[in-house]
Order: C-alpha cells, then structure tokens, then sequence
C-alpha cells in the first residue's frame, strides 16, 4: 500500500550542510551497513494556506524519540535536541515548500558492509535529513481490509519495537508481503502471547461499547506521537473515555470500529479484519470525528495545542499559529 508520492526535494540535510539531493550519495558497499545500522524518524509538516505557514507537528517530540532511539544503540551522537530541530526548519526553508511534507532524519554508523558487526560505540556516525512532499488529504470514505499476520511482532527481548530503527521494520515487511499475497490491503501482528500489537508503520485502536481500546506501549508498539495526539484529542475534543489495555485477537472480530494511526496514514479506517466486517464495514463515527480533529490541529485551522506545531517560515507569527475557527 503505497502513501508516498515519488517526487523528491531539492535539497537535503548532510552533516551540519544543505547540499542538491542528487549529491547525497554513498558508496554501494557501505548501503547494508547504512541500512542495519540506520536509526531514524518521521516527522510531518502541513501547510496552511490561509496563514501561508508550514507548521511541523509535534517537533519536539519526534526528536526527543530519535534521541532515545539513538541512547538505545549506544551511538556517539552530539547533536542536541535544539540542533536537530533548527537542522529540521533549515532543510524546510531551503526547499521552499508550500505544501505538506514528510521529514525523515537519520542516523547510521558508518562502515561497510563486511563490517556489519562491528558495533563499538565511538564509530564515527553520519546524520542526514530527507523530506519529500506528501499529500496528506485522507479519503475518509477509504477503509483497509486487514488479516491477522502469521508473523509474531519483534518484541523487547529481541529487536524492541520502541527503538525506531531500520532492522526492525523487516518484520512488518514479511508480515505485509504475506498480507498482499493473501489479497489484503495490511496485516496487523499479535505478541508471541497471541495479544494486539500494531500493524507495520502505524498503532491500532479499537471502539467496543463507546470506549476506546488502546494496547499499552509494553505490548510490542512503537511509543507513537500521534497515538499520544489522539489520546488527548478524543478526551478534549470528543469526550470519548480510553482504557490503556492488552487486547485479544477475537476483539478485533466483535470491535465496533478500528482504525490505525501514525504520522504517515493519520487516521486509517479498517473496514475488516479476516474477511469479518468491522461495524458495518465502511469508517465509524469515532474514527470520521477523530481524524477531522487531528486534520484541523495539525494544520493550526484548530489553534488549540500551539505547542505542538513549530512554524517553519520566518514571515509568520511565532506563537505557533492562529486560533479559532475563522482561519479554517
Ligand atoms: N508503529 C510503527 C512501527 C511505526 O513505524 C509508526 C510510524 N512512525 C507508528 C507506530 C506510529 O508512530 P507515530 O505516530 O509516532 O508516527
């Protein structure tokens, strides 16, 4: 299920410069050790038009993430997390953008590919941040039909699903190739104890009896920034109460309403789950009313949360956006 489109950006951000995209390359030797050794993260900027602004969501947070990804791995790194975020608004700026955008830095130690197991923490690293244009307008009418993988997710023991790196997306890799062969839209993956994880790229959560069902960040999830921005959305916003939980498969059969979220697919509604229609098969009220309070918070139309959106153009005002419903 492709999200991205294939357009690239003019400039990206290599070790403290901004150099032409074309020239960001690396020797082919050195891309498996690039890759298994890759740390990184994904961030979002969306574009308002009425206040010409860029606003990158939850900035702050993505690279707080990154930072306790990099911790995890043991590299040497010396960025700070004020560094990284200016880095972030540099590359932004020097691209121009007038539209919404994905941002993806990362880290990796250097090295080539027969020394994919030297692992000693003062390898020298690289740090490179891409971005490339995403148009992010969702098709609410769009649900997923989703299977329950036969692949167990990664778990903390062995690759930790929190640590947000390269390796680890291998797993959702086998269980979505499984998925398309099987003739479904994405898989979802169980723990090794047969409990809900995610699905690969994106958090899931469930509506049984009004209630909103979410696994906790102990069962094999990413520590997601936009499950945390949902969490407090349905309590401000929609009033629906959430209970933080373990969660059986066969939950996902009798579940009113499922939908996955993360940065790239926002709120992506599950039509189905093992040829069993969710609901009445076709997105839910909570998951329509959540994604359009996440469209409009993410955009600043919503000034509520301006702590959550760093504007990227110097001609806009500083405050982090505009509020009220006048500049929708
Ligand atoms: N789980 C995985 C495995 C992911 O790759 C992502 C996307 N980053 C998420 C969950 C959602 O996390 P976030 O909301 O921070 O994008």
């Amino acid at each position: 299920m492709a999200i991205y489109s294939d357009e690239t950006a003019s400039f990206i951000w290599r070790n403290g410069e901004i150099i032409p995209w074309e020239q960001a390359t690396i020797h082919v030797n050195a891309v498996g050790h690039a890759s298994v050794a890759g740390v990184f993260e994904g961030i979002k900027a969306y574009w308002n038009d009425a206040v010409r602004q860029l606003y990158v969501f939850r900035l702050r947070e993505h690279m707080e993430r990154f930072l306790r990804s990099i911790r995890i791995v043991r590299y040497g790194f010396h960025y700070s997390l004020e560094e990284l975020q200016q880095a972030v608004l540099e590359l932004l700026r020097a691209n121009d953008y007038r539209r919404d955008v994905y941002i993806r830095p990362y880290v990796f130690q250097k090295g080539i590919v027969r020394e994919l197991l030297q692992a000693e923490p003062g390898r020298p690293t690289e740090l490179v941040i891409d971005s490339w244009p995403f148009d992010s307008c969702r098709d609410m009418s769009r649900a997923l039909h989703v299977c329950v993988s036969s692949w167990t997710r990664i778990s903390d023991s062995c690759l930790p699903p929190r640590l947000k790196c390269f390796s680890n997306y291998h797993n959702g890799r086998l269980a979505a190739m499984e998925a398309a062969v099987s003739g479904y839209d994405w898989p979802v993956l169980l723990d090794d104890r047969g409990k809900l994880t995610e699905g690969p790229g994106a958090c899931l959560l469930l509506v049984r009896d009004g209630k909103v069902i979410a696994p906790p960040v102990t069962s094999g999830i990413l520590e997601s920034i936009t499950r945390d921005t949902v969490f407090t959305l349905l309590q401000e916003a929609l009033h629906v109460p959430l209970q933080e939980r373990e969660v059986d498969r066969t939950e996902l059969y009798v579940a009113d309403e499922v939908f996955f979220v993360g940065t790239g697919w926002e709120i992506m509604p599950v039509a189905s789950v093992d040829r069993l229609p969710v609901g009445e098969g076709k997105p839910g009220p909570i998951a329509r009313a959540i994604a359009e309070a996440y469209r409009r918070v993410v955009t600043g139309r919503d000034g509520r949360h301006p702590e959550w959106r760093t504007p990227c153009l110097k001609q806009a005002p500083a405050s982090g956006g505009p509020s009220g419903e006048s500049l929708a």
